[in-house]
């Protein structure tokens, strides 16, 4: 009968005892069941960003593929050597039809005027300076200069105006219009015109007058110049609508005996050229 009391007594001790620690544990374990989700989500969080990052990127890698095409391009550009443009004056027939002699006026001058001709020699101006066109080539590309005729024979139609075009097409560093003039006077010697200073000239008539005054310089150390060697033209239609800093080179006056004689003189010619060229920068 002792028996039963000692029974019961423990069990209604260790009972509630057990369901204490039991629902304890029960507790826990719903308690770190529901921190698991949010560390799951955590987890989720770090990985959502690294996929948002990822198409981000794309367009970047897709630039990186893009890039060395314009690098190339660049490079294209900077390994290009630099243009000049030698328009031999005049062509084998004059075109007296005209055109604007600049992008900002309604002035219109003859899109080819007729070529000088040498006193005794009889020569055109237009075979005189293709010949000399020729001749500054050579010693314009030992500058490292790429040079373009705008015309290698006598029998074209390029006016004066698509002449200018030529070197804008280019993208020329100069242009360089090559000429012999003449005159009812005994007038004699080598000169430079350049672009005056006028709006359609604004951007390069510093650095034409720069380029004409070297070129100008380097000839009068050896040889006669015309008055001052150098005058200024509003308007040239090359000038006007030529973008690049460009002059006029007049070799001399086919009109005086001496100077028509010195342009049909190889030698004197080849020095010349080796002249004017001392006066050009070196290509950059
Ligand atoms: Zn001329």
């Amino acid at each position: 009968m002792k028996k039963i009391p000692i029974v019961l007594v423990v069990c209604s001790v260790l009972f509630p005892l057990l369901f204490v620690l039991f629902s304890t544990e029960q507790t826990k374990e719903a308690i770190s069941q529901l921190k698991q989700p949010a560390v799951e989500t955590k987890e989720e969080v770090v990985v959502i960003p690294k996929k948002v990052n990822q198409p981000s990127k794309k367009p970047e890698q897709l630039e990186r593929l893009e890039k060395p095409s314009h690098k190339q391009k660049k490079q294209k550009v900077m390994q290009r050597k630099p243009i000049i443009i030698l328009d031999p004056g005049h062509q084998k027939n004059a075109d007296l039809t005209k055109e604007n002699i600049s992008p900002k006026s309604d002035k219109q001058r003859a899109k080819q005027l007729p070529s000088a001709i040498g006193i005794n020699t009889k020569k055109k101006e237009s075979i005189v300076t293709l010949q000399f066109a020729k001749r500054l080539q050579k010693e314009l590309e030992k500058k490292g200069y790429e040079v373009v005729l705008t015309r290698t024979k006598q029998d074209v139609q390029l006016s004066n105006k698509e002449r200018a075009l030529v070197a804008n097409e280019k993208q020329a560093t100069y242009v360089m219009t090559l000429h012999a003039d003449a005159s009812e006077s005994t007038r004699r010697g080598f000169y430079v015109a350049t672009p005056a200073k006028q709006a359609v000239t604004l951007k390069k008539y510093k650095e034409s007058e720069k380029l004409a005054v070297g070129v100008l310089r380097a000839v009068s150390k050896e040889d006669r110049v015309f008055e001052k060697g150098i005058f200024y033209r509003n308007e040239n239609t090359v000038f006007n609508w030529s973008t690049a800093p460009s002059i006029s080179i007049q070799l001399g006056f086919l009109s005086n005996v001496k100077d028509d004689k010195k342009m049909s003189n190889a030698i004197y010619l080849n020095e010349l050229a080796k002249w004017i060229a001392k006066g050009v920068p070196k290509a950059k």
